[in-house]
């Protein structure tokens, strides 16, 4: 996959390092590259073609002073054309007549004689004013006075372009041909070489120039294209790169003064040295300013140009590959970054990866220039590589730094969503273990399982604890009966104790499988088990579909079994407390538990005020009963009626199972009037009650007996009658003797000094 930012880091990149690189920008840079590659290649072997001839410190003694009588040169022509040189290059302007005519007729004559001489001359620039705005650049050339240059093969100019194409002052590209005033001028080295190569081949041949290309000959000389973008536009140049090779003081030219050869003898100095040979005639003088920089160091402008000669007529040339293809390498370059870049994150590695690359370069241009003399550009790719490496990796840090931010502020958000999620935990154990109904106890674990994974619905299934089975069902709202659809996931879960969780399909079971297709509906279910601390099932917590469309995952699991823990332990201590409190035939309270919240209420009263019954019912002849039907249906019967005294009293009232078949009600805010209506309608209520059994309907009465008193709220000195919870209690019975006494199924009012049981 592409990465948008980096293509457009790489994008920008790459055309801008090719525009710089087209307009020349790179060109300050490259060219130290470009001359300490000349350096490394100088050719030790001498020149065939080139001989120089130069004007030294001792020529001056002897000729001189400079500029020496034109008789002198005259005479090293003649010597030269004695010696059979193939062509003279002077490098010396002749421009002004000397005073002396007949020394101008002698060099004069001297030229024409050896026919093969070519005279420098030079462009000059001069402004001309036209008006008081406008300046007229003239360009004009500085020949050689009209006698030498008609004696003369040709001349040839020796300027070099600074300006333009070695803005560095260090000269590696000359121009071959110039447009002065409407005709084409070719340079001074040009022309020599072209006469060296006409008298080698003795064929005859001009210089050709087409679409900037040169041709001498069969001799193709590669001429190098730049364009520079300047504040007047793009502006387009041709030169040729001087190949350099070495110079007179590395070897590559025989050099020999004026002095030298007019003072040595044919055995010293053999004429055969300048035979067939270009002879490049220059100042080396340091008294003559004609020193140039060039790659190799300073050296004689008259060694640039035999350089130059030496390489046309050797062809030995410095290929450079057009503008148009380096920038192509250096896209495709770019490329290859970039796809190495976007494949791989930041790391250390990337230290070797840019050595390969930068040695990939330097290594590929030493091979081409070393072996082909290809010129390549080395700062341009190496440039790109770099701003290419640092702005991509560091653009993939940053993005990496930014990345890793938001994940911590993630997990920040996450922590903080488990700190609440904990604190609703905590708050969810708090209401579960004060609850003691075990169906409400249940409904608070639904609700707040299904709070917790923000499911959209649930149920609970209860376990049977006699037979393991589930068979009621607890739902928020509405229906409670048994899903028996939901049957193989209560077995699963029963199975493994474990949660689990299915998804749309329901994966491999075919049972789940058949739940999902039952249920369309169905995206996500979660099934949790609510076990006791003694590891008992105590039911399963049946989750379904999340609320924003997701589906359940293993983090619901883990919240919920914090919460199916806790609701484990609540269970737990609820059936502890169940059975503690109430009595397991009649689901009255036990006695203990009454008399607990019975002395309460009596304290309560008598220090506030308000009233206070307390009942006390037993069967009549129940003995007999059990005698007549059995101890079973006796027990059958104890039930039913504990069913209609449970019914019969208000929420705020309390009954108990005190005894065998003896219960006891405690009725706060009933004062005796009160007691006698409650004890009446319910005597009368079992009264009329029948108990279906094995044995048909069967019937039974009770006894009752209540004590009563009443607390003024404001005078509490009337006080009760009864000392404490015991003495009720036993005033209660005493009245219920009385019931007894009074023929049964009947209601007796404790009243002072009623008659009590003689024990
Ligand atoms: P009375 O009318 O005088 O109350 O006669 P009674 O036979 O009911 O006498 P009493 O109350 O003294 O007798 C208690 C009898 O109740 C004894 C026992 O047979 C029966 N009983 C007590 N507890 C249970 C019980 O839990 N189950 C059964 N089936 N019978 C019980
Ligand atoms: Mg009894
Ligand atoms: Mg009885």
């Amino acid at each position: 996959m592409i990465k948008r930012t980096e293509t457009f880091i790489f994008l920008i990149i790459t055309i801008t390092v090719c525009v710089l690189f087209f307009f020349n920008y790179f060109e300050p840079l490259e060219v130290k590259t470009q001359d300490f590659r000349f350096k490394r290649n100088i050719n030790q072997s001498v020149s065939k073609d080139v001989v120089l001839v130069t004007i030294n410190e001792d020529d001056e003694k002897n000729y001189g002073p400079w500029p020496f009588k034109r008789s002198v040169h005259a005479r090293l022509v003649d010597y030269l054309k004695d010696a059979g040189a193939a062509v003279i290059g002077f490098d010396i302007i002749f421009s002004l007549n000397s005073e002396d005519a007949s020394d101008d007729e002698t060099f004069t004559r001297a030229i024409r004689s050896a026919g093969n001489v070519i005279l420098a001359n030079r462009i000059v620039h001069s402004e001309r004013i036209i008006d008081t705005k406008t300046f007229h650049r003239e360009e004009a050339l500085e020949a050689p006075m009209e006698g030498f240059r008609s004696a003369a093969l040709g001349t040839g100019f020796v300027n070099v372009d600074f300006e333009n194409l070695n803005p560095d002052g260090v000269i590696r590209n000359v121009e071959f041909l110039k447009e002065i005033n409407g005709t084409i001028e070719a340079s001074l080295a040009l022309k020599t070489a072209v006469e060296l190569m006409k008298y080698k081949t003795g064929r005859s041949f001009g210089i050709e120039s087409d679409a900037g290309n040169i041709t001498a000959g069969y001799t193709r000389i590669p001429i190098f294209n730049y364009y520079t973008l300047g504040r007047s536009g793009v502006k387009k140049s041709a030169a040729y790169m001087v190949k350099f090779n070495g110079n007179s003081t590395t070897g590559l030219f025989p050099a020999y003064s004026y002095t030298d050869i007019f003072n040595s003898t044919e055995k010293e100095l053999p004429k055969s040295v300048f035979k067939g040979k270009a002879v490049i005639v220059g100042a080396q003088s340091q008294l003559l300013p004609d020193i140039k920089l060039s790659p190799l160091g300073t050296i004689p402008g008259m060694e640039i140009n035999a350089q130059i000669v030496d390489n046309i007529v050797s062809e030995d040339f410095v290929i450079r590959p057009a503008r148009s293809i380096s920038a192509v390498i250096v896209i495709l370059l770019g490329v290859l970054i970039f796809y190495f870049l976007i494949r791989n994150e930041p790391a250390f590695i990337d230290i070797a990866y840019l050595a390969f690359f930068v040695a990939l370069v330097l290594g590929t241009t030493y091979l081409l220039y070393s072996n082909f003399m290809i010129l390549f550009e080395i700062v341009t790719p190496l440039a790109e590589i770099l701003i290419l490496f640092i702005a991509t990796r560091f653009y993939q840090l940053f993005i990496k730094l930014y990345f890793t931010n938001i994940d911590l502020k993630i997990s920040n958000r996450k922590l903080e969503q488990k700190v609440a999620e904990l604190s609703a935990l905590y708050g969810i154990s708090k209401t579960i273990t004060t609850i003691t109904d075990m169906k409400a106890l249940f409904k608070i674990i639904l609700e707040k399982t299904i709070d917790i994974v923000n499911a959209g619905n649930g149920f609970i299934m209860m376990a049977d604890e006699e037979d393991g089975t589930f068979k009621n069902r607890i739902a928020l709202e509405g229906d409670e009966t048994p899903r028996k659809d939901f049957e193989p996931l209560y077995a699963e879960v029963l199975k493994n104790k474990k949660s689990v969780i299915y998804n749309l399909g329901g994966g491999r079971d075919e049972k789940i499988k058949l739940l999902f297709a039952a249920n369309p509906d169905l995206r996500s279910i979660m099934a949790i088990p609510l076990t006791t601390y003694k590891g008992d099932l105590a039911g399963v917590i049946i989750l379904a579909n999340k609320k924003d469309g997701d589906i359940f995952s293993e983090n619901d699991i883990q919240l919920t079994s914090v919460i199916a823990t806790q609701a484990g332990f609540a269970i737990e201590n609820a059936t502890l407390y169940q059975l503690a409190v109430f009595d397991s035939l009649t689901s009255l309270y036990v006695r203990r538990y009454f008399l607990g919240v019975a002395v309460k209420e009596f304290k309560r009263i008598r220090r506030y005020g308000g009233s206070l019954s307390l009942l006390m019912t037993d069967i009549d002849h129940f003995k007999k009963f059990n005698d007549t039907y059995g101890h079973q249906i006796g027990d059958l019967v104890l039930k039913s009626v504990a069913g209609v005294v449970r019914k019969s009293v208000r929420e705020t009232d309390i009954a108990a199972r005190y005894g065998g078949e003896e219960f006891i009600m405690l009725l706060p805010e009933t004062d005796s009037a009160g007691a006698l209506i409650f004890a009446e309608r319910l005597r009368k209520s079992i009264e009329t009650s029948v108990f279906e059994s094995e044995r048909g309907a069967l019937k039974v009465t009770i006894s009752i007996g209540a004590s009563s008193f009443v607390v003024d709220r404001l005078n509490k000195n009337n006080a009760a009658q009864y000392k404490d919870m015991d003495e009720m209690i036993k005033c209660a019975d005493i009245a219920l003797y009385n019931s007894k006494e009074a023929g049964r199924n009947a209601t007796t009012i404790y009243t002072a000094g009623m008659k009590s049981k003689v024990s």
